[in-house]
Order: structure tokens, then sequence, then C-alpha cells
């Protein structure tokens, strides 16, 4: 094993300058998968989590400049799952062996506190042997307090960059970084297994940048750590950059495997997206989550975060299946289970 892996294995971390090295570089690329993928085994074993994704909303007042549904992109329809729609979702995925459901949409104020209290009780009422994670974007501490006291389990909420500096380059000056940490402090507080995380490659990203990730990371300990490639979408300010690396996405994940050995760690659909087997690669790298699209086909379209996104036209059922057989087929097998965090 290379020294600056075995280093990083031990110590779970590694000073600034050899963080940037190894990220910098592919020579340590095949001791850091071996060395992640064993980590996982240790204590994960070859389980893979599966959550189902419901994108209920792609309305958001935000304008992100990297993001497909930002509100400024007005060559996008605009929908809302009804409680109903939600509901029928869940109780799908249900008969399909999920049992965490991830309610993810943009930052829409039509779902108030008093909406998503009641979609989230009637969730946990229907379902009592399954986890909601919420990822709804920045809200008070009052309204993440609501949300858990409904029943919610789990909060997604990216950090996307802990700099500043770079911060500022992708986001209006109505946003706030301090703010998205404060809210993250916020749901630790509360209670909830968090999780956070950030692109990879996306514009005027530096090495530096992806240190202070792992240092933020660090700080705030996360149940759940998601990082994907970042993948350009044409109508946004960001149209004519270049999308991250699948490599330096694979990377990433060993770190954090070897960083944060208890963390649940996706194997997120940007990378499938970005390479045919990124998933695959992602959970020999050390991820041990999957997050397929539980949402109706016919929206599937419109929640278009970056572009080529994978998984529009398949049901439920389809999605399911097809990832089944692309996890036994890299070494691993899905559980059906809340895939609660393992706390060290
Ligand atoms: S990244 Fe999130 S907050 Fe930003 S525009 Fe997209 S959905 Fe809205």
């Amino acid at each position: 094993m290379s020294l600056i892996v075995k280093k990083l294995t031990m110590d779970k971390t590694l000073n600034d300058e050899e963080m940037a090295s190894l990220l910098e570089t592919d020579c340590s690329d095949s001791f850091l998968f071996e060395a992640a993928d064993y980590v996982r085994r240790q204590i994960y074993g070859t389980d893979v989590y599966i959550r189902g994704l419901i994108e209920f909303t792609n309305y958001c007042k935000n304008n992100c400049y990297y993001c497909g549904i930002r509100r400024d992109n007005q060559g996008l329809a605009r929908y809302r799952l009804s409680r109903e729609e939600i509901l029928a979702c869940c109780d799908e995925g249900h008969k399909l062996g999920f049992r965490t459901f991830v309610l993810q949409g943009g930052e829409d104020p039509w779902f108030t506190d008093e909406i998503m209290c009641a979609i989230v009780s009637e969730i946990k009422s229907k379902f009592p042997d399954s986890a909601v994670t919420l990822s709804l974007g920045e809200r008070s501490f009052d309204s993440y307090k609501a949300l858990f006291d409904a029943g919610a389990d789990r909060y997604l909420l990216r950090h996307e960059t802990a700099s500043d500096e770079h911060y500022r380059k992708l986001h209006p000056e109505s946003m706030d970084l301090q703010n998205r940490k404060e809210c993250l402090w916020n749901l630790k507080k509360i209670g909830y297994q968090v999780g956070s995380g950030f692109m990879v490659g996306s514009p005027y990203q530096k090495t530096e940048n992806l240190v202070q990730d792992l240092r933020f990371l660090q700080e705030l300990k996360p149940a759940m750590i998601g990082i994907g490639p970042y993948i350009t979408h044409k109508d946004t300010p960001f149209g004519s950059f270049e999308s991250g690396s699948l490599k330096l996405t694979l990377r990433l994940v060993a770190i954090l495997r070897l960083m944060f050995p208890y963390a649940l760690i996706p194997a997120t659909t940007a990378l499938g997206t970005i390479a045919e087997d990124g998933r695959e690669l992602g959970l020999k790298a050390g991820a041990n989550v999957v997050m397929p699209n539980l949402s109706p086909v016919q929206f599937r379209r419109q929640y278009s975060l970056y572009e080529g996104k994978i998984c529009m036209g398949e049901e439920a059922a389809e999605c399911r299946a097809c990832l089944e057989r692309r996890i036994n087929f890299a070494g691993y097998q899905t559980v059906v289970a809340r895939g609660d965090v393992k706390i060290e």
C-alpha cells in the first residue's frame, strides 16, 4: 500500500499538503480504492442501502448558477406532487422493499411547515418501519424542529463548497455560506442524522477548496456524505463550463470512506450519468448507498438539475431491478432495511 494511503487509513486524516498531493495524482488510486473497500467491508460488509428518491417539486426560489431548476430557468415546466401522489410513491416503494423515503425538492415556499409536517407524519404513520429523509434546502431552526417532531429522521443539505470565496462564484448575493453552515449545525442540534457534501469539479474549484471541504466535514462529522461530479446544464450561467471528472470523484469517495469509516456514502446518480458504470465504480471505491428514483415517470425530465440524467424513463420497479443487478455484479447486495448510520 502506498505510504500516503497507509497514513490516511491509520490516522483518518492527512495534513493539507499531503491531502492536496493525494487529490492531484492518480498514482495511489488502486491502493486507495482497495483500502476504502476493505474499511467499508469491516463496518457495513457488502450491504448496500437503497433509498427511494421522490422529487416532489421542481420550483425553487433560488438561483444557484449551476442548477438546472434555478428560478430564472424559464424554459422549464414546473410541477408539484400532491400529498396523495407522494404517498402513492411511498406505497409503491414500500412494496419494492424500500425502507427509507427521501423527499427532495427545490426551495419551494408553497410547501409550508404545516403542509410538510402533515406529509411527513402521514408517511411515518403508514410506514412505521421506514425512515423519512428530507432534502428541502435552507429553512429556519423552528421549521427544522417542527419537521423533526413530525417524524423526519434525516436531513440532506450539501454545503457545496466550504470556501466563502468559491461559494460567491457559484451563488448570487442573496445566498450566504454562513447561513448554510448554520442550518447544518441547527439540524445536528435538533437530532437529525445529517448529510452534507459537495460537487466535484464545479466551476472555479481549486484543490485547496476540496481540502477545505474535507476539513469542514471533519468539523461537522455528518452521518451521510453525498458527493457527485458537477455536471453542466446548458440553460444556466455555467452552460459553457466543463463537467467534473469521474476519476477525481471516485478518488474523493475513497478518501471520504477512509476519513469517515462509518459514514453513509451514496454512489450518486450523477456518477452514473458521467459514466455508464459510475455507480458500480463508486461502490467499489467505498460507497454503500444508492438512491433510485421513485418519482412518477412523467415528471422526471422536469427535475433536471443537470443534463443527461439517467433513469428518466424506467418505472420504479424496473429501476430497482436494474440497480439490484448492477450492485450484485459489482460484488455487493441490497438489503431491505432503514440503513441507519452505524455509530463508531
Ligand atoms: S441548487 Fe437547490 S437551492 Fe440552488 S437553485 Fe437548485 S434547487 Fe434551488
